[in-house]
């Protein structure tokens, strides 16, 4: 599924995939989540590299590893991620390689049948039926999981997961808000209440969406069409505001409500993605220095694949973690398109390609 132009709808192409070649691996892929970013592609929104080979939510099966390969092997069930480590660069020197700033992808290029190199979509292209990584990019889980549900680990539903449980350190007896209650969103719940948080407040616009949190762990719900947000979630919290707010709609507006939103020495996680016209809100900076706490920006909840995608498994086929939810619809690949219209009208949290 490519999207060869800004703003052009999405067509199935025959893509030429090379075998993997020092460090690459060959995957089938078995199921692949439509996420926003794809859109962002489609839009122009990320970069001009088209024609992009979109997709990258995914889950699928090693066909073939090329020389030096000994993390992976064929027939292992893997989750895909975009944070395959260096293992060389000034973060993994020091311990703490999701800062990576180097991380792989595959260094071949798969093209359409003339020759067009294709970018794919955060280095991975899995709206296919093959596609070519970089084998540290392929994180081998429990054979038992159901790919479709699985696959969405390896971008918005971890993003979410980790922005509580990685950034914000959720722990036992916190109070956290969520603001903007889609898939991340929803996601930053369960991982609140996996980590023992008590008190957890949805914030939405929307009063479907604040009923499905409520199934993530929400204990409060704010519509923020009807009440203001902060003294919402300060009304949930005693009175307090939340110890951790989680901001996952991307927008200046939402992150000024979450600032105001903690108690003090309260956290903000930025998860939501703004857009490159957004200004930081106006916030007077003895705000900022009277309430402490931290402000943090995180990028793929923090993760570190190979250690969090197998234990986030387990928990989901132990029923300690609702991931199975996210899933809103099973389509085939020529319904993408009809996906980006449905997730623009919020009638989804996530449309799973099963190829
Ligand atoms: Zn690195
Ligand atoms: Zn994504």
């Amino acid at each position: 599924m490519v999207a060869a132009a800004k703003g052009a709808p999405v067509t199935i192409e025959k893509v030429m995939v090379p075998d993997p070649g020092p460090g690459e691996a060959l995957v089938d892929v078995l199921a692949c989540g439509v996420c926003h970013t794809d859109l962002h592609y489609r839009e122009g929104g990320i970069n001009d590299d088209f024609p992009f080979l979109l997709g990258h939510e995914a889950a699928g099966r090693v066909a073939a590893v090329g020389q030096g390969v000994t993390d992976v092997s064929p027939g292992d069930f893997v989750v895909l991620n975009w944070r395959a480590v260096c293992g060389q660069c000034r973060a993994c020197r020091r311990g703490r390689p999701q800062y990576c700033f180097a991380t792989h992808n595959a260094t071949q290029k798969m093209t359409l049948e003339d020759g067009t190199v294709l970018s794919p979509a955060l280095g991975i292209g899995a709206f296919a039926e093959k596609t070519l990584v970089a084998a540290g990019q392929c994180t081998p889980v429990s054979d038992q999981a159901d790919p479709a549900v699985v696959g969405l680990l390896g971008c918005g539903v971890m993003a979410g997961l980790g922005a509580s449980m990685l950034t914000g350190n959720v722990g036992r007896g916190d109070s956290v808000a969520v603001f903007g209650c889609g898939g991340v969103g929803d996601a930053a719940i369960a991982g609140a209440r996996l980590a023992g948080a008590t008190t957890i407040v949805a914030v939405d616009l929307d009063d479907r969406k604040l009923q499905l949190a409520r199934q993530f762990g929400a204990t409060h719900t704010v519509n923020a069409s009807t009440e203001d947000a902060v003294e919402g979630v300060r009304a949930a919290t005693g009175g307090y505001g939340a110890d951790v707010c989680v901001e996952a709609v991307g927008h200046p507006k939402v992150l000024e409500q979450a600032f105001f939103a903690r108690d003090l020495a309260g956290t903000v996680v930025q998860v939501g993605v703004p857009t490159p016209d957004m200004q930081f809100p106006d916030i007077p900076m003895i705000e900022f220095f009277g309430r402490g706490g931290a402000l943090k920006p995180t990028w793929y909840g923090d993760c570190l694949p190979s250690r969090d995608f197998p234990l986030l498994v387990d928990l989901y086929l132990q029923g300690r973690l609702p991931l199975d939810r996210f899933v809103s619809e099973r389509i085939g690949l020529d319904e993408v398109e009809e996906a980006f219209h449905k997730m623009e009208r919020g009638e989804v949290l996530r449309s799973v390609v099963v190829l």
